[in-house]
């Protein structure tokens, strides 16, 4: 059983005053306006006005091909080039290796306070089922410190690399929580989608889609998700990564496709890091951001979260697993900068992204696993812009990591 924690006069966009939270048995047991109690309870924690929040998710991140830049021969410049470089790395990986990067992004995302992680893994003849093999090992290595998802993801396509298939329905037999696809690798998109579809509903499982990341207006697989999703009757479990392609279209165009995403209660992860990276190369001036519409789909409804997607390789040679990166850099790109945008950013990493994963006893409230995150801020503007330190982070009550920063300045001789 673990000890009953108190954690004392912190502060919440969805509380008007200080509050006082209790965790016993690592699930919240009360949260109270905040009262003086005696001083010698040796289980409290003054959070002295600091910002709580429940743990942060992110949703979209590739663990087996983390950190693969010094073993890159050469810098990429397109989605292509970054496919076929990670192709060619992915010859040499061993079950040490993708264990050694994957621990070293997990640690990094708990000292930055995620609580839950959904991961794709590469599924296809190259790897077969070594990361698989590894993700599941760590899942329940991590268990105590980190909620792993994973998605068996055909990053290589599905059609174009006989056996994938049969590789993939393996991976769920083994044990994937999500079956993952990707519209932009075999010419037939319909019966990829359809594969997809049909593993979901064998292994009754959500689908996570890499789709339409282009700046293409014409490469628009959304619309058969879309139908595929209401015809299969899976409204909710569906969640689409990048989705760029959809920022090129027309407002007129785009707009019905936003409101049959929301109608479809299909979830939307924007990849900022990635998508600003790889997308507009083709622009000579003028050039486009390359992200969803996300103003426009948040308006229509839809849910929209944002995920790192790639932590330096050749896909995205940025990352440092810390969601409020993303955050911030969404808030940038997609001009997000009011008080209301921070608070909706914040929503997206926790809240937001809990409910596109489908996770349950999760948020700022009693009965709920006490899966927190104390900032070294006291309101959510300063805590993003700043990606303040999490001063401590909780998973089911215990203390997995806390972070602090310190300068010294020093006097000046004249
Ligand atoms: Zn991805």
């Amino acid at each position: 059983m673990n000890p009953t924690l108190r954690i004392q006069r912190f502060t919440n966009p969805g509380y008007p005053h200080a509050m006082d939270a209790v965790i016993q048995g690592g699930r919240i047991a009360s949260i109270q306006p905040h009262q003086d109690l005696a001083d010698d309870d040796a289980t409290s924690i003054d959070a002295r006005g600091r910002l709580l929040l429940p743990g942060l998710i992110e949703p979209h991140i590739h663990l087996d091909k983390a950190f693969l830049l010094p073993h890159m021969k050469e810098d990429v410049s397109s989605i292509a080039e970054a496919i076929a470089s990670t192709a060619v790395l992915k010859r040499s990986f061993t079950k040490t290796d993708i264990a050694e990067r994957a621990k070293q992004t997990l640690y990094q995302a708990i000292a930055n306070g995620v609580t839950h992680m959904r991961c794709h893994v590469e599924i296809d003849p190259i790897v077969r089922l070594l990361g698989m093999e590894v993700m599941l090992e760590l899942k329940a290595q991590f268990q105590d410190r980190i909620t792993l998802q994973i998605v068996a993801f055909p990053q290589e396509g599905i059609a174009k690399q006989p056996g994938t298939e049969e590789l993939l329905r393996q991976a769920m037999a083994l044990g994937a929580d999500a079956i993952g696809g990707i519209t932009y690798q075999d010419e037939d998109v319909e019966m990829h989608l359809r594969t997809v579809f049909n593993l979901a509903r064998e292994f009754g499982t959500p689908i996570d889609l890499h789709a339409d990341f282009s700046d293409d207006p014409q490469m628009l697989a959304i619309r058969t998700i879309i139908h595929m999703t209401e015809a299969y009757g899976l409204q909710g479990r569906v969640s689409v990564g990048h989705l760029t392609s959809l920022g090129s279209l027309p407002p007129a165009q785009a707009e019905p496709i936003c409101q049959a995403i929301a109608k479809a209660a299909i979830h939307v992860m924007t990849l900022p890091a990635t998508d600003l990276y790889l997308n507009g190369r083709n622009d000579t001036h003028r050039l486009r951001r390359g992200l969803t519409p996300v103003a426009m789909l948040l308006k229509q409804g839809a849910n929209v979260i944002y995920g790192s997607n790639n932590i330096q390789n050749p896909f995205t040679p940025f990352g440092t697993a810390d969601p409020l990166d993303t955050g911030l850099l969404l808030a940038q790109t997609a001009h997000m900068g009011s008080k209301t945008d921070a608070l909706t950013l914040l929503d997206m990493a926790t809240t937001r992204a809990a409910n596109a994963l489908g996770i349950r006893n999760y948020g700022l409230r009693v009965g709920a696993d006490a899966d927190l995150v104390l900032f070294e801020a006291t309101d959510p503007r300063s805590a993003l812009y700043e990606r303040a330190p999490r001063s401590f982070v909780w998973k089911r009550g215990q203390l997995v990591a806390s972070t602090s920063k310190t300068t010294a300045f020093y006097p000046v001789q004249h």
